[in-house]
């Protein structure tokens, strides 16, 4: 048996600027792929089950990216070019792929759906493809269409991405193994849902990812989802959905179920409220200023490099440095490589001048002075620790999600326990950071991860959609 593996996988945050090429992707070809875990979140699973079957892996391509902004039409079709060339002239008993599932490219808001139709074109119409998708995945019509098999992230934060890329393989082993056909059902509902309203242990997502396990025990059903889309990308295609993997003969069945837990969730809409004390920005830091627990982490979420934004709104520091209540808080990170290059000119010790990032949404950069404490190549990315007046602020040469985990504060000498007050440019917190702080508030910024979605300028969302419009009504 011989099954074909690739990975493409972006969260593109159509709101942000500038555009995202190739360069910024991680990518591997032909066996690389198979070494790699730089690629993609679930394609080790996939490897490492098909291995484990005996099955001959053919390799294509992996391509990853931290989300960013929108897709340049040339990355994607060299990802898309470098699929079908791998492909062509094999003769595959099945596609297993890791997809994240909301791309946008330029001129494609469906380019896991193109691609997913050029694969099938290529490998037959009787050549089954499943696929490990992110549970921030937007599906489509055509990726339906041309899909056999889905399995879902079932965590936020996401811990369980490669037992997902397990579920997709054993989907399409056992499908090959007992010569049955798989069936999809599927069921969109107008709805945009942040992750930060929908982690997998607050209600009622914590009850409805239940209702998916009790999904998976009915008679011919394999693996339900739900896709919660993505609500930083105006798309056509934008809005939750279930999507549920069964056995051919039950199709009847996985539709019933797929509508089920549908109109359960929406049943549920308003009920998904922030997951942490969410504020306006002043309100937050009054919180982090007054309360007794330490360290108060303040997630700045209105602008999340994890969800695309630019990591270099100076909003937030502003108001920081404005105060004096707040000891001596800690930001991290602020993207700006001209900053960054100063402090490193300047050398350790020595004030620099800086113009930093930029405020939003005027892009004024923030003027200030600052002495540059440590430094430190992360992942890739040079970072330093700056000391302005009163706060300090990690800068780095780059966008980067570094500060997910809590040792990299550390490493760059800043022990976390020993501040009142630590900025993160987050969303909800890592299970890391969840661990290190003693309470949690949400800052709700402005900026290109805006957590007001209304206030977004959607032109492509289909609407009516909720909560952009709060009466929309949704029936089966
Ligand atoms: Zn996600």
């Amino acid at each position: 048996m011989k099954i074909a593996v690739g990975a493409m996988s972006h969260e593109t945050n159509t709101f942000a600027m500038g555009t995202t090429s190739l360069e910024t992707f991680d990518t591997a070809v032909g066996s690389d792929l198979l070494t790699t875990d730089r690629v993609g979140r679930s394609i080790g699973g996939i490897v490492e089950t098909l291995d484990d079957a005996g099955v001959e892996i053919l390799p294509t391509v992996g391509a990853s990216a931290l989300p960013a902004p929108t897709v340049e039409t040339e990355a994607y079709e060299w990802m898309k070019r470098e699929f079908l060339d791998a492909l062509d002239g094999e003769s595959v008993d099945g596609v297993c792929l890791d997809l994240h599932g909301s791309m946008f490219v330029a001129d494609e808001p469906d380019p896991e759906g193109n691609l997913l139709a050029a694969i099938r074109n290529t490998v037959g119409p009787n050549t089954m493809i499943t696929a490990a998708l992110d549970m921030h995945a937007t599906v489509t019509e055509r990726m339906v269409e041309h899909l056999d098999g889905v399995a879902g992230y079932r965590t936020a934060p996401h811990t369980d991405v490669v037992e997902t890329g397990v579920r997709a393989a054993t989907l399409l082993l056992d499908a090959l193994n007992g010569d049955t056909d798989l069936a999809l059902g599927w069921e969109p509902f107008p709805m945009l849902l942040a992750g930060e309203r929908s982690e997998s242990e607050a209600e009622p997502m914590c009850t409805l990812v239940g209702l998916l396990e009790d999904a998976d025990g009915r008679e011919g059903v394999y693996d339900a989802n739900y896709f919660l889309g993505f609500p930083w990308a105006d798309s056509p295609h934008a809005g939750c959905h279930a999507l549920v993997t069964g056995a051919a003969g039950a199709q009847v069945v996985v539709e019933e179920v797929a509508t089920d837990l549908a109109e359960e969730f929406w049943r549920r809409r308003d009920e998904f409220d922030f997951t942490t004390e969410a504020y306006d920005p002043g309100t937050a830091l009054d919180e982090a200023a007054e309360t007794d627990a330490r360290p108060v982490v303040v997630a700045d979420t209105g602008d999340i490099p994890g969800a695309g934004a630019g990591e270099n709104t100076t909003n937030l520091l502003a108001a920081m440095l404005a105060r004096d209540d707040l000891g001596t808080p800690l930001v991290a990170v602020v993207a700006d490589v001209e900053c960054y290059e100063a402090c490193r000119e300047a050398g350790r010790g020595e004030d620099v001048r800086l113009s930093l990032g930029r405020l939003y949404p005027s892009g004024e950069p923030l003027e200030t002075t600052g002495t540059p404490v440590a430094f430190r190549e992360e992942e890739g990315a040079q970072t330093v620790l700056v000391s302005l007046d009163g706060v300090d602020v990690i800068v780095a040469d780059r966008r980067t999600n570094v500060h997910r985990d809590p040792e990299f504060v550390r490493r760059l000498g800043v022990d976390p326990a020993t501040r009142a007050v630590i900025a993160l440019k987050s969303g909800y917190l890592s299970p890391a950071w969840k661990e290190a702080a003693a309470r949690r508030l949400f800052a709700l910024t402005p900026g290109e991860t805006n957590q007001q979605l209304a206030d977004l300028p959607y032109e492509r969302v289909p609407r009516p959609t909720y909560p952009l419009d709060e009466d929309a009504t949704w029936q089966r």
